[in-house]
């Protein structure tokens, strides 16, 4: 799978980071961004809790190809 952040929807609210520091980082005035894009199988679980708790549906999974 790929994670994917919309900047355009990404209010900075760093919530992605809080219950997924591994796997995202916040810039000062955000968006949110990946560390790894490329989300294998064992991190798949803590990438899906960051993509029901962002609050406006910035994040995205999708099949990697
Ligand atoms: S939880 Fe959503 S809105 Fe908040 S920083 Fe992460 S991607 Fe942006």
């Amino acid at each position: 799978m790929r994670v994917h952040v919309d900047p355009e929807l990404c209010q900075g609210t760093g919530l992605c980071v809080a219950v997924a520091p591994e796997e995202f980082e916040l810039a000062e005035h955000g968006p949110a961004r990946p560390l790894n894009p490329d989300v294998d199988e064992d991190r798949r679980r803590a990438v899906e809790e960051a993509v029901q708790v962002c609050p406006v549906g910035a994040l995205r999974l999708s099949p990697r190809r």
